[in-house]
């Protein structure tokens, strides 16, 4: 500051000197006026190049401050300059933070596997991520700033918007549903700010899907269970209330018998279904042999044929190639058994079962259950190996069957790497097929 006052004291002793040197005593006056203005001259300059500077500064397109140099000055414009230029710099670091930070946060929200949606306080959309917009059809760009209400028109949702009420989710559809493909998005609302909201949108199929299955299950067991306790309490009753003669009496036992054996099948094949979902996968160290194998689902074919149908059946068993398989053998032969055993409950008298084993080029194995049997229709094909599922109830039930089976085979075969594979026409037979991959099978 001293200094500008001396540049100014400067200026008018100038002026001054001038003045009475030109003039002597009548220019002392004009020489100060005349010193003052040159130097109010050179300072408007400076003010002039400050000015300039902040106004190229303001107008350029980066940030203010980040590119500009400030004009080289002397003075205290210089240290104006200086300053502002300090100032401006320790702006835009602020701002370029925050900015980074943002676009760190938005990022984060992108990679969110839910879907969100910011709302202002008129419920117009501010910004989307990624999955909002898969959700419910949306366009990031195009939709900013639309009403949400104008872009979901689900009643459910409408009438949730409108009640203000965000405690709970509400569940709607996805705007890629459809009557085949259902889409089920759970949506819930958090209000937060003023008036804004934030808006979160999960899709919950997969978990729907999963409950309707738990839920048809429970039924399906019940139901299963309830038929044969039905029938021994009523057989119970009728041995507790009629004096019966001996035979009459020994046929109610064996059908009593009959109906718990039935119960306690379908037992066993649930606690066989839940230890294989939940067991860790098998191992590749416990080897055992396909002749075991064959040799103990020939028995059970040959036992069960002779039980079920009076002539019996054609069995054989091809052996092929002997090898090894790794695996967990109880699981192993009870897939196989349950392929045998269907082959067999599912042919009439007097029918082919054909089982056989070959070792395939590749080095893998496949286990073959071919059958002379009345087949299976194409639609009904992909739905066999779910729990519960039947084609023909009454030969099931009558034959002893859970409809568990192929259930169970799929899982063993899931469990140790293998495919099942099954082929059938209606009036054709049935093939069934477990192909072991190469790591499992070893030749002896
Ligand atoms: P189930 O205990 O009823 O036999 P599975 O899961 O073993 O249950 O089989 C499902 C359904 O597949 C059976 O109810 C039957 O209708 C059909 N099925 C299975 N194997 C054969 C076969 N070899 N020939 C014809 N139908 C079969």
């Amino acid at each position: 500051m001293i200094n500008r006052w001396l540049v100014f004291a400067a200026c008018l002793l100038a002026g001054l000197v001038l003045g009475w040197a030109i003039a002597a005593k009548d220019g002392w006056l004009p020489g100060l006026v005349l010193g003052s203005f040159v130097w109010l001259i050179f300072d408007s300059l400076y003010i002039a190049r400050l000015l300039r500077w902040l106004r190229e500064e303001q107008s350029n397109e980066t940030p203010i401050g980040a590119t500009g140099v400030a004009p080289v000055m002397r003075g205290v414009w210089g240290e104006v300059a200086d300053r502002t230029r300090r100032i401006l710099r320790s702006r835009d670091r602020q701002y370029q933070e925050s900015q980074s930070r943002l676009d760190e946060l938005l990022a984060a929200l992108q990679a969110s596997p839910n879907g969100v949606v910011l709302l202002d306080a008129q419920g117009r959309i501010e910004w989307c991520n990624q999955t909002a917009s898969q959700h419910f059809g949306f366009d990031a760009k195009r939709d900013v700033l639309q009403h949400i209400a104008n872009l979901v028109r689900d009643p459910a949702f409408t009438a949730y918007l409108a009640s203000e009420q965000f405690s709970q989710d509400v569940v709607i559809p996805g705007s890629f549903s459809t009557p085949a493909r259902p889409v089920k998005l759970s949506v819930h609302v958090h209000a937060y700010g003023k008036g804004r909201k934030l808006l979160l949108s999960r899709d919950i199929t997969a978990v729907e899907l999963a409950e309707a299955m738990r839920r048809d299950f429970v039924a399906n067991v019940s139901h299963e269970i309830r038929t044969p306790l039905t029938v021994l309490s009523g057989f119970i009753e009728t041995l507790q209330t009629l004096p019966l003669k001996e035979p009459e009496r020994s046929r109610y036992l064996s059908l009593m018998a009959q109906q718990s054996l039935r119960m306690q099948t379908l037992v066993n094949d649930l606690l066989t279904l839940s230890r294989l979902e939940g067991s860790p996968a098998p191992g590749a160290n416990e080897w055992m042999t396909t002749s075991a194998l064959f040799a103990q689902c020939e028995q059970e074919a040959r036992a069960l044929s002779g039980v079920i149908t009076a002539q019996g059946h054609q069995l054989s068993f091809e052996l092929g190639t002997p090898c090894e398989l790794a695996g967990v053998q109880t699981e192993v032969y009870s897939a196989m058994s349950n392929l045998v055993t269907n082959a067999v409950r599912y042919t009439p008298e007097g029918g082919q079962v054909l089982v056989s084993w070959q070792l395939l080029d590749d080095g893998r194995g496949e286990f073959v259950v071919k059958d002379s049997g009345p087949g299976i229709a194409p639609e009904h094909l992909p739905r066999l190996t779910e729990r519960f599922y039947r084609i023909d109830r009454s030969r099931s039930r009558e034959t002893g069957g859970t409809g568990l089976g192929l259930a169970i085979v799929k899982h063993v075969a899931q469990r140790h790497g293998a495919e099942l594979h099954i082929e059938s026409q209606p009036g054709h037979g049935s093939r069934f097929s477990i192909i072991f991959p190469a790591a499992r099978v070893r030749q002896t």
